[in-house]
């Protein structure tokens, strides 16, 4: 079989706008979609900065800005989130930043169904999902909902020209992340398998690049396309890299390196069950053994590269094999507490 011939294709529908110096038609875009009174939610800091100039060039559109979001959503910054939405009066929500800005979006419109308008600035793919997350104390809980899905997404690849090295590699190793699994889940479909192989081949071209030199425009617009699609193909579902990624979250692991770190673990423990996957990825990578060449890509990367350099605490050993067995994922493999064991003492 060359992709699942029984399937169903539940990739929302969004408007996309690509273009280099696209933010300057934020203050457009949010008239199509009627806010009048946009939040503008960033993460403090950088994300800030950026958020200032965006609040500004909404102008009267502006409800004001909301610097507070942290990875993971922790309950606590949801609250204070919809509480700004609330207080403000906003009607719609302007996401600038990484996932943990567009993450903090989708809480805020989770409960009160406001139109998103996100302007992504990391590979995470979030903007291209239905997917919530929030973390309540060890434990992550995420879901679907179509309000949480960005109604339109501005891409500006100007943006991303001063992403750091190690935001750059990591968000993209999470892209990869999504696109490898979307290439063995159940639910993929024609379209997902086809956006998950191109996705594959512009990072395998671009990502070490702007990872060495960030100011190469051409690659970053093409990272930024991937991570659309990367993000768009993780709507076809996940397994257990996704399940791994998202128990270590529960942790207060950081996302992206987590990711990134367990990746070609997974990778070598799946492609044998999944041959089509394998030929897709090693076609895109250039590469006869798949995981190799992700774990030498890793190795090129200023990111850690093994789960004791991120503060994994080994003792949390059973809890993680416990909850990723309970999901009793079998696609392409059975993830068994024994399996997930051997991973994570292989990624430690
Ligand atoms: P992030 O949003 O925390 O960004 C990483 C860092 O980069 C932050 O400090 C941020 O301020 C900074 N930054 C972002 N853009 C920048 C820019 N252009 N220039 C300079 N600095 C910049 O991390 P992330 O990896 O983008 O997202 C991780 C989060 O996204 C996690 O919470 C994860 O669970 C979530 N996520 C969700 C989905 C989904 O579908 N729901 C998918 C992937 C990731």
């Amino acid at each position: 079989m060359t992709a699942a011939t029984a399937f169903t294709h539940d990739v929302p529908p969004q408007r996309v706008v690509f273009a280099s110096g696209a933010l300057a038609r934020v203050a457009q875009e949010a008239e199509r979609l009627n806010i009048g009174r946009a939040l503008v939610v960033a993460t403090p800091g950088s994300g800030a900065r950026l958020g200032n100039t965006v609040s500004d060039i909404l102008g009267s559109r502006s409800a004001g800005l909301h610097a507070q979001a942290v990875i993971h959503v922790p309950k606590a910054v949801a609250e204070t989130g919809l509480k700004a939405a609330l207080e403000t009066k906003a009607d719609g929500i302007v996401a600038v930043g990484g996932g943990a800005a567009i993450g903090l979006a989708k809480a805020i419109a989770l409960q009160t169904a406001l139109p998103i308008l996100a302007v992504p600035t990391t590979y995470s793919g979030s903007e291209a999902t239905p997917i919530y997350g929030m973390t309540d104390g060890q434990r992550k809980i995420t879901g679907r909902d179509a309000k949480v899905v960005p109604r339109t997404i501005l891409y500006d690849p100007d943006l991303t020209s001063g992403l750091p090295a190690a935001v750059s590699a990591a968000s993209g190793m999470n892209a990869i992340a999504h696109c490898v699994e979307a290439l063995w889940v159940d639910g993929r479909t024609p379209i997902t398998v086809g956006l998950a192989s191109e996705a594959m081949r512009r990072f395998a071209q671009g990502l070490p690049v702007v990872v060495v030199d960030g100011s190469n425009a051409a690659a970053r617009a093409d990272c930024l396309i991937a991570a659309w699609l990367a993000g768009t193909v993780l709507c076809a579902g996940a397994a257990l890299q996704h399940k791994l990624a998202h128990v270590l979250g529960g942790l207060g692991l950081p996302h992206a390196e987590a990711h990134a770190i367990i990746l070609p673990h997974v990778m070598r423990f799946n492609l044998e069950a999944a041959p089509e996957a394998k030929r897709r990825l090693a076609e895109a990578l250039g590469a006869g053994d798949p995981a190799d060449a992700i774990a030498r890509m890793l190795k090129k990367f200023p990111i850690p590269e093994r789960l004791r350099e991120i503060g994994f605490d080994l003792g949390k050993t059973e809890f993680i094999a416990d909850e990723v067995a309970a999901g009793a994922i079998v696609a392409p493999r059975p993830a068994t507490a024994g399996a997930v064991r051997d991973l994570l003492a292989a990624a430690y």
